[in-house]
């Protein structure tokens, strides 16, 4: 076996950490870990996770939940389609009478990308599987000193090869998990601390000292900014709320009405167009930041009001009204629009 390789093993086999979801290999409990854990932190995840498996103990119980517990539970963690899709691929398995055990079929379930198929393949199934994410990237990168952009699909590929090339035999589970392990504790992206890094011996770029310039990363473009207005309508102690279409970013949610513009004038024709209901802005409330993976909105928080005293008759959009229990016990609110009633 192929000596870094060995010591990765040695070492995560000793340092890893318990968390909650490595207390069983179960593919169930592996996918939701893998899937929560995408663009999220460890521990903002701890919680989450618990609270999901009490209420979805197996695949069963997740299937058959409706889609708007399972959205409620999931509430703050972000990336909703990553929640649907869990629900949806739920049914599928339940549907096909067990979990797939190999990585292609694995791959085939809604939101499952090659990343979180070769976790669930390695931990759960013991294949020999490479799981890939940015954290394998940047430590593979500085083990081998690789020069090449971590973001060009051509890299990823470099680095299969190699996993590939020295991949443990009957180790699946921890070679995965190891590499992902020494990623977020050692071989972080700011300051590696190699001189408590188990392979530090066999690591190009500490020997050659190039740790701080590996991996190489050409940023993509600037992110794009959206100046939206949102209107917050209160009527005997309800604000008013609107459905965003299924097919949009953070579809089927709820959100407070909101055009995407910066110019207040244009807010009743923009409503109008939008909802088929026209708002009129009162007052002024306040401004705040919302960062999507690739667009951030700036949204101007303003008080508004109905046109008219008549209902919505020819809305456009689902809407309701909702009190503040609700907006805080039942309502699925989206976090760019939490951040507005704080
Ligand atoms: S020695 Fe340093 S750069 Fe190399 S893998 Fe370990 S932490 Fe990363």
């Amino acid at each position: 076996m192929n000596r870094w390789v060995t010591d990765l093993l040695d070492w995560y086999k000793n340092v890893k950490r318990p968390l909650p979801w490595r207390e069983t290999q179960e593919a169930y409990r592996v996918w939701i870990s893998e899937i929560m854990l995408q663009q999220t932190r460890i521990e903002a995840v701890m919680g989450y996770y618990q609270r999901f498996m009490e209420a979805f103990p197996d695949v069963q119980a997740l299937a058959q939940a409706p889609l708007e517990q399972v959205l409620k539970l999931w509430e703050g963690l972000g990336y909703y389609s990553r929640a649907k899709n869990l629900h949806k691929a739920a049914q599928e398995i339940v549907m096909r009478g067990s979990f797939p055990d190999q990585k292609e079929e694995i791959q085939k379930l809604p939101g499952i990308g090659d990343y979180t198929a070769g976790a669930i393949a390695a931990i759960a199934f013991g294949k020999e599987e490479t799981a890939i994410d940015g954290n394998v990237m940047r430590v593979v990168s500085r083990i081998y000193a690789l020069e090449d952009d971590i973001l060009l699909p051509a890299s990823r590929k470099k680095v299969k090869e190699i996993l590939e090339g020295v991949y443990p035999s009957g180790e699946a589970g921890n070679f995965v998990q190891g590499l992902m392990e020494l990623g977020e504790l050692i071989c972080i992206p700011k300051a590696p601390k190699c001189e408590i890094c188990p392979v530090q011996e066999e690591c190009k770029a500490k020997t050659e000292g190039r740790q701080s310039v590996l991996p190489v990363r050409i940023p993509k473009t600037k992110k794009k900014t959206e100046e939206r207005i949102v209107l917050l309508v209160e009527e005997q102690g309800r604000i008013l709320l609107t459905k965003r279409p299924e097919k949009m970013l953070l579809g089927g949610l709820w959100e407070y009405p909101n055009v995407l513009t910066a110019d207040p004038a244009r807010v009743p024709a923009l409503t109008q167009e939008k909802y088929g209901m026209q708002l009129k802005i009162q007052e002024y409330v306040g401004e705040v930041e919302h960062v999507f993976t690739h667009v951030r909105w700036k949204m101007r928080v303003y008080k508004a009001q109905k046109k008219d005293a008549a209902g919505f008759a020819a809305a456009r959009r689902e809407y309701k009204w909702a009190d503040e229990k609700q907006l805080k016990e039942e309502v699925m609110l989206p976090t760019a629009f939490k951040k507005i009633i704080g």
